[in-house]
């Protein structure tokens, strides 16, 4: 899934950007100042943080700087913002550890691209290719599960289970490998809510047959595989 995290206080602004990121099919979230952009990035790490440089409190700089020491932290993806358009903050804020930067005003057309690119470079899984097995296609563009031309009903949590396991599919895992990779890391949830989700993902994938594409292995976890698939 593709997270972004907006930090910039200027609330206007914050929004425009957040409309269209969500428009383009992101996830978004905003965070006033470096200090609740931390509480965001310890809950669920984004796929991309937008950071503006001139935060009350701590400076975007800083921020990007402190993330950049820390080991979970060291590879988010950060395209700064400023308003100030000096070769030197430029130079300042790639030197913070900025994968790219962008000068106010910008056009949101043009962070898209930026975004885009970024992710192409540091993150290509965030980005949202259909994936096709077997039957079933799950496409996180248009937010839609298919089989043979019809549409599967699906909930967000369960499209978002699904999405991780046919995007590791053949391989078993365990609930607590899914909270972190679907709920996100750092959640506290009851390994049995993982169960609850797959019964519930079962019985979508049950209107179009295909609910026998999650397997559970005893004492593993679960896996997605393709039973259509023949192995020679
Ligand atoms: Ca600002």
């Amino acid at each position: 899934m593709r997270r972004i995290l907006i930090v910039e206080d200027e609330s206007a602004i914050a929004e425009l950007i957040s409309i269209n990121l969500r428009h383009a099919g992101f996830e978004v979230t905003i965070a006033g100042d470096a200090e609740q952009a931390q509480v965001v990035v310890d809950g669920v790490l984004p796929s991309l943080v937008v950071l503006d440089w001139m935060l009350p409190g701590q400076s975007g700089q800083a921020l990007a700087r402190f993330w950049r020491n820390q080991a979970r932290t060291r590879e988010l993806p950060i395209i700064m913002l400023t308003a100030r358009a000096e070769e030197a903050d430029k130079i300042s804020g790639l030197d913070a550890g900025a994968d790219d930067y962008l000068t106010k005003p910008f056009s949101a057309n043009e962070l898209l691209a930026r975004i885009r690119a970024v992710l192409r470079r540091r993150a290509p899984d965030a980005l949202d290719a259909a994936v096709d097995i077997g039957a079933l296609t799950i496409n996180p563009a248009t937010r839609r599960v298919m089989s043979q031309g019809r549409e599967v009903k699906i909930g967000a949590t369960e499209f978002k289970l699904l999405h991780f396991l046919m995007t590791h599919p053949e391989r078993v895992h365990s609930r607590t490998q899914l909270l972190d990779r679907v709920w996100g890391d750092h959640v506290f949830i009851e390994e049995r809510t993982v169960d609850v989700h797959i019964k519930r993902l079962r019985e979508s994938l049950g209107a179009v047959n295909c609910q026998h594409m999650i397997e559970t292995v005893r004492g593993a976890g679960y896996r997605f595989a393709n039973p259509q698939a023949v192995t020679v």
